[in-house]
């Protein structure tokens, strides 16, 4: 028996074959849910749906365009008349200094981090009030909680800080809907996000601040994500869980 059997479960920015995105789908699909991949590229997206077996979907859909959030999941809604979880997964990150981020640099990190977190969720909350439940875990970032120093920049710890302030704020709001709001905060995970950026020494800098000694796994978050999306975390809203190897105990 899987812990999401019969579930419609969206996911965002889950195209990317060695990303946190694709990990969970293909953990949630494991777990019997019905998983939709929506990303930037419609024959990525779709790739990777198929490549998680049949009877999973891949759209289009870039989730700093409201419209474009609005259409996923009335398509998804059309379908299968459901939408259980939502992960807002897509995110994006520069490794800049604050005097080197320009408006265009605000804009993009801001807009898929912290925007498309907000559009995506509202363009599900009302077949989750519908249907009386939901679940959404939002992709925040231990960047977030100690200010970065793994990456990303001052820009990308603010989108990910108002991550967490929306998951909070949404989780009060929803809760009376029987609608759950969690934030997961992963710390130093290889995927693809770094994109070859990170020199040797950035890397041992990286993992001498990781008591567990080794970079984090994208199947680690997908794991917290299985959780937070299912009935085992029943009475859990609000929260902010961490896969950080341990790098940030407090
Ligand atoms: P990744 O780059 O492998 O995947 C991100 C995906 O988001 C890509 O498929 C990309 O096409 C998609 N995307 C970008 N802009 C989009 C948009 N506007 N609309 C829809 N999709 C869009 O990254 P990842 O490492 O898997 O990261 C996933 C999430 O986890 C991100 O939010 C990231 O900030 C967060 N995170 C990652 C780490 C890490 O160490 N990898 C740590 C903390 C948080």
């Amino acid at each position: 028996m899987g812990l999401l059997d019969g579930r419609i479960a969206i996911i965002t920015g889950a195209a990317s074959p060695r990303g946190l995105g694709k990990a969970t789908a293909r953990l949630f699909a494991e777990h019997g849910a019905r998983v939709v991949i929506l990303d930037l590229d419609a024959d990525q997206a779709s790739a990777a749906a198929a490549d998680l077996g049949g009877g999973h979907l891949g759209l289009a859909c870039n989730v700093t365009d409201k419209a474009q959030c609005e259409a996923a999941a009335a398509a998804v809604t059309e379908k299968w008349g459901r939408i259980d979880v939502l992960v807002n997964n897509a995110g994006i990150t520069q490794p800049l200094k604050i005097m080197d981020i320009g408006p265009a640099n605000y804009d993009a990190v801001l807009d898929v981090n912290l925007r498309g977190t907000l559009y995506m969720t509202q363009a599900c909350i009302p077949q989750m009030r519908n249907q009386k439940a939901g679940s959404v875990v939002n992709m925040s970032s231990v960047s977030a909680q100690r200010g970065g120093g793994i990456f990303g920049g001052p820009h990308y710890s603010a989108a990910k800080a108002g991550v967490l302030g929306l998951t909070k704020a949404m989780a009060r709001e929803l809760a009376p809907a029987n609608i759950r709001v969690n934030a997961i905060c992963p710390g130093f995970i290889s995927t693809d996000i770094t994109a070859g950026k990170l020199t040797p020494e950035m890397m041992k800098g990286i993992l001498d601040g990781i008591p567990m000694g080794r970079a984090g796994e994208a199947s680690d978050v997908a794991g917290c994500a299985l959780f937070l999306a299912s009935d085992l975390s029943a009475y859990c809203t609000g929260t902010e869980v961490d896969v950080n190897g341990g790098s940030l105990i407090h």
